[in-house]
Parts: structure tokens; C-alpha cells; sequence
């Protein structure tokens, strides 16, 4: 069967494989969690999925590692080389009150499947799956074996890498298609950080903030914020509140509640790692907060949410941002914002930097700027990545491109963290076209149908070149 046969033959095979995939609603989940499902069960049973089309279509080579990773395999077992194709079949949370179509579904409008996961990255493993089962059924020897491997924990601490590594060995050449197909050679530094500082409140008759909430995960800018006030008059605030909405150009509600008012602020969620495209939920609710007088330390900490850390998409006010000329800028995303009255209040931080920064300089730096802030670091694992521009792996991959569509693609610094930074020889490379918006985290998630045809023949092409690279 010819390459184009085969696309064509497989595509309602491929698009009702894709639709089951995301039915299943693999958000983690601690509280379902135990050493059978150790991110809970959503992301073990998507999996389970994958293994399953393997072993539906004839593969003989693959595995589960720790239940938190597993592989598909071909070519030569004992070949000096590992090409990696690294996936991930975990998502990100969804408010799904927000949804127009049900996000764990797979729903097709106007040859757009929509659902959470379609484009990060359901519809990337999917495309990668039949591309290695085309490698497969076409039983071409290769010089480096290929493993599909694929990981149930990439939207939070990536451990699923580190036991299949620990178990398998790490590949030595490949690409993780989660994101355009351009070829990401360079990927920033990325550390999440704890902001705590105390929130006892020590005048109790002034206006009081009982909580204000946001955000689910740190790589996500929040949606929605959440916020209740006592000891303040509703009319005034709802007054000021229209007149806010109108101003900012945002949605929300307010409602009275007893001695005071319950608030809810739509912001604009995208992926963490562009947080200028965005519009954090949280800080736009402490901006509008900073209209009322509260207790000192609240007073302290609103204002350092909306006037530091409100639109420092470079982490500029804030004293850590940096620029260099192969990465760019540090971005700065504040994903996760929770206050609560004679509680302890938590800023988490996800922060990407360019080579010459860390983490840990973050935190040095934080807690002299802002002595009343205790800054943790909760990881710093992801590293700033470089695969050198004339690197086989790049070269091909862009020629590949080329080949296909007629159309140049090129290098970029991604601000954002794929998989395939884990491997000597990793870039991030695929399966949305050059000019589509990527509908990544946000709410009507999709993936373009159109797509199928050219990623499917880019992705074959490209796993074949590499399998035969030394
Ligand atoms: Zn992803």
C-alpha cells in the first residue's frame, strides 16, 4: 500500500480512534490517586487506550512502565539508537460552564473536532500513533529503533518521564509533536515558585477579603477569578464594579451577600507560557479590589498582585525578568492565586528564563525585593534546552516540511516546554500548521480536520529520516 493509500484508508479508522481518546477525561487527579493510577484514573485509562489500538493493530513490541508511561516500538530491537517520539495523553482542567460543546466529547463542527486535549495534544498522538503503525505495516528496516512513548503526566511534574527513563534509558535523537510545525530547537528554563506570606488579619472591623481564588494549574493563566468581601457597602461596590467591567472591557458578576458582596471575574485563559495573549483573572480582580480599604496585610498583598505582578509578562516589575538574543525574554505567569482570611496566602509562579538565570536566583531575588514574601522553589528541573541549528535532526525535519507543503518552515526558542527537551538530540516539532492559532488550555478547545492529510505524511516521512540518521 502506497504512503497517500494508506492515509486515505485509515482516516475513519484514525478519526474514531481520536474521538474515543478524548472521551476519556484525563485530568489528573490526586484525590483519585493510588499506586495502580498514580495521577488518578483518567490518565492511566488513556493510556490503556493507546496500548490498546497496539495491540488491536498488530504491534508486538510495547509496555507500561510503573502505570505512569508506556511505548510502542519497531524496528531493529538491538540498534545502537533510540529515536523518541514523545507524546502526552494527560490534559489540563477545563471550566466547563464556559464550554459551548461538551470538552469530553469529540464533537465535529465545520471539520473542527472540538473537545479538551484535541489540540495539546490528543489529535498529535494520534497522528503519531498511525504514522508509526504506517512505518509498521510497511516493515522497512530501519538503522535505530523508533519508540512511541507515551506520558500520562506532562500537564504537571513530568515524574512519568522520569520512570520510564529510570526504567527504559532515555532515547537519543527525536521530536515531541506538541505544537507547530516549526522546528523548536531551543526551549527556555522553566521554575514554578511558592509566594507565601501571611494573611492574619489584625483589624477586624475595616473591610475584610475573606478569600479570593484563582487558577487550577500554573502553566494555565486563570479564566475566572473568585472573590468575597464583608464589612462593605453592596450598592457602592456594585457601582464601581460596572463601571470596572466596562473600563477593562471584561465580564462578571456581583451579588450581594451578607455585609458585603460574592464577585466572579472572567478573564482571558491561555497556555502559561504566553501569558501576554491572556488576561489573568486574578490580578484584574485585585485591581478592582484596591477600591476598597481592607486590613494592612491584605491592603499589602492586593497591591503587589495588581500593580507588581499584574501584566509583568516579563517578570520586569517583579526584579527577575532577563533577556538574551538566542532565547528572548522571561515570561512570567501567575497560574495560581488563593487568599484566604487568617490563612496562609499563596502566590504560585511559573516562570520560564533564558541560559544565564535559574530558579533559584528568582528566589533570592524575590525575598530581597519583598521582605514580607517567603519564596519557595517547588522545581527547577526543566533546564534551558539548545539542539544546534546544523544538528541532522533539525536540518531533516525542516526539509521534510519543505518537501511536503511547498512552504519554508523555520527554527524558533520555544517559551514553552515539550518533551522533547528530555532528549540529547530533542526538538519540538509538529502537528499544527504554520498561521493556525493554537487552541491549547482554552475553553473550545479543537483540532483543524484538515490537518490529517499533510501532518500524517510530514510525521512518516520525519520518523523515517530519523530512523535512519546515525
Ligand atoms: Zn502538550
Amino acid at each position: 500500500m502506497s504512503e497517500d493509500e494508506f492515509i486515505e484508508k485509515n482516516y475513519n479508522q484514525w478519526l474514531t480512534d481520536f474521538q474515543e481518546l478524548l472521551s476519556i477525561n484525563s485530568v489528573r487527579d490526586d484525590h483519585l490517586a493510588d499506586t495502580v493510577h498514580p495521577y488518578g484514573p483518567g490518565p492511566k485509562a488513556a493510556l490503556k487506550k493507546m496500548i490498546s489500538f497496539a495491540i488491536r493493530d498488530g504491534f508486538t513490541r510495547f509496555g507500561v512502565i510503573d502505570n505512569r508511561a508506556g511505548y510502542i516500538e519497531i524496528g531493529p530491537k538491538d540498534a545502537r539508537q533510540t529515536v523518541g517520539i514523545l507524546i502526552h495523553v494527560d490534559v489540563v482542567p477545563v471550566d466547563k460552564e464556559l464550554w459551548n460543546y461538551e470538552p469530553f466529547a469529540g464533537t465535529i463542527v465545520d471539520d473542527r473536532l472540538y473537545g479538551r486535549g484535541s489540540d495539546d495534544m490528543k489529535g498529535s498522538d494520534m497522528l503519531s500513533y498511525y504514522a508509526l503503525k504506517a512505518l509498521k505495516d510497511r516493515s522497512s528496516t530501519f538503522k535505530n529503533k523508533v519508540r512511541l512513548i507515551i506520558g500520562t503526566d506532562e500537564e504537571n511534574d513530568w515524574q512519568d518521564m522520569e520512570a520510564y527513563f529510570t526504567a527504559e534509558g532515555r532515547p537519543d535523537l527525536g521530536f515531541s509533536p506538541d505544537g507547530d510545525f516549526i522546528v523548536e530547537n531551543a526551549e527556555k528554563g522553566i521554575a514554578h515558585l511558592d509566594l507565601i506570606s501571611d494573611s492574619k488579619i489584625l483589624n477586624p472591623s475595616n473591610g475584610q477579603l475573606l478569600f479570593l481564588r484563582a487558577g487550577k494549574a500554573s502553566n494555565v493563566v486563570p479564566g475566572v477569578a473568585r472573590a468575597a468581601v464583608k464589612n462593605v457597602a453592596f450598592n457602592r461596590a456594585q457601582e464601581i464594579f460596572q463601571d470596572f467591567l466596562k473600563k477593562e472591557q471584561l465580564t462578571g458578576q456581583i451579588e450581594e451577600d451578607s455585609d458585603g458582596f460574592k464577585i466572579i471575574l472572567n478573564g482571558f485563559s491561555v497556555h502559561g507560557s504566553t501569558p501576554d495573549e491572556g488576561r489573568n483573572a486574578a490580578t484584574y480582580l485585585a485591581l478592582f479590589l484596591l477600591n476598597f480599604d481592607f486590613d494592612e496585610r491584605t491592603n499589602r498583598w492586593l497591591n503587589f498582585l495588581a500593580k507588581t505582578i499584574h501584566q509583568d509578562y516579563f517578570a520586569e516589575k517583579l526584579g527577575i525578568g532577563i533577556t538574551t538574543p538566542e532565547m528572548g525574554k522571561t515570561t512570567l505567569n501567575a497560574g495560581i492565586v488563593d487568599l484566604e482570611i487568617n490563612k496562609t496566602a499563596k502566590i504560585n509562579l511559573n516562570l520560564r528564563y533564558p541560559i544565564g538565570f535559574s530558579g533559584l536566583k528568582a528566589v533570592e531575588i524575590i525575598e530581597n525585593n519583598f521582605p514580607w514574601i517567603k519564596a519557595y522553589l517547588r522545581d527547577d528541573g526543566l533546564k534551558p534546552h539548545l539542539v544546534p541549528a546544523d544538528d541532522p535532526v533539525v536540518t531533516n525535519l525542516l526539509s521534510i516540511y519543505k518537501q511536503v507543503t511547498g512552504k519554508e518552515t523555520h527554527l524558533n526558542v520555544s517559551a514553552g516546554a515539550s518533551f522533547g527537551r528530555l532528549m540529547p538530540r530533542g526538538v519540538c516539532y509538529g502537528t499544527r500548521f504554520i498561521g493556525q492559532q493554537s487552541t491549547a488550555h482554552q475553553i473550545d478547545e479543537y483540532f483543524n480536520l484538515q490537518n490529517y492529510q499533510p501532518a500524517m505524511r510530514i510525521l512518516i516521512k520525519s520518523i523515517e529520516a530519523l530512523a535512519n540518521l546515525d
